[in-house]
């Protein structure tokens, strides 16, 4: 009830109608924290959920805010998307381009090089060699048909 002072105008209320007026107030407020303002506890328990893999719905039903409130702060947030399992988790392999390849990948050229789906084979090399296993071995068998350096009969 302290508070009423600071209504200036309100201040001539008092006793029972200013304590109304407070309640009603108070009330109105409670109620606007409930489904809007995001604490730093409500927030990590939010991040929390969600990276365990809640829907939004469940969420909002843990945290006492609806599922919009959660999606919209998941988008404020930038968290990352989780799509459905299934999308997730038979990753295509990965195309390797140029950008991707890394010491210790098999550079291999697949496709034409210009075109869309040119790109190296990306996988494992053998130490010391810049192709995989596999890759090797076509390298020597094209290298000896080229007739290039072959000390082999
Ligand atoms: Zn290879």
């Amino acid at each position: 009830m302290g508070n009423i002072g600071e209504f200036g105008l309100e201040g001539g209320f008092h006793g029972v109608f200013g304590g109304i007026f407070v309640n009603m107030y108070a009330n109105v407020k409670v109620n606007n924290n409930m489904s809007e303002e995001w604490t730093p506890k409500r927030v990590s328990a939010l991040i929390a959920l969600w990276n365990e893999g809640l829907s939004t719905s469940v969420i909002g039903e843990r945290l006492g805010v609806t599922k919009n409130a959660v999606v919209g702060k998941v988008h404020r947030l930038g968290l990352p998307k989780r799509g459905s399992p299934i999308k997730q988790k038979p990753r295509p392999a990965e195309i390797i381009d140029l950008a991707s390849l890394r010491p210790g990948m098999c550079s291999w050229p697949e496709g034409e090089p210009g075109k869309d789906d040119f790109h190296f084979c990306g996988s494992p090399n053998v130490p010391g060699k810049p192709y995989c296993e596999d890759h090797c071995k076509r390298a020597y068998v094209k290298s000896t048909r080229d007739g290039r350096r072959t000390s082999a009969a």
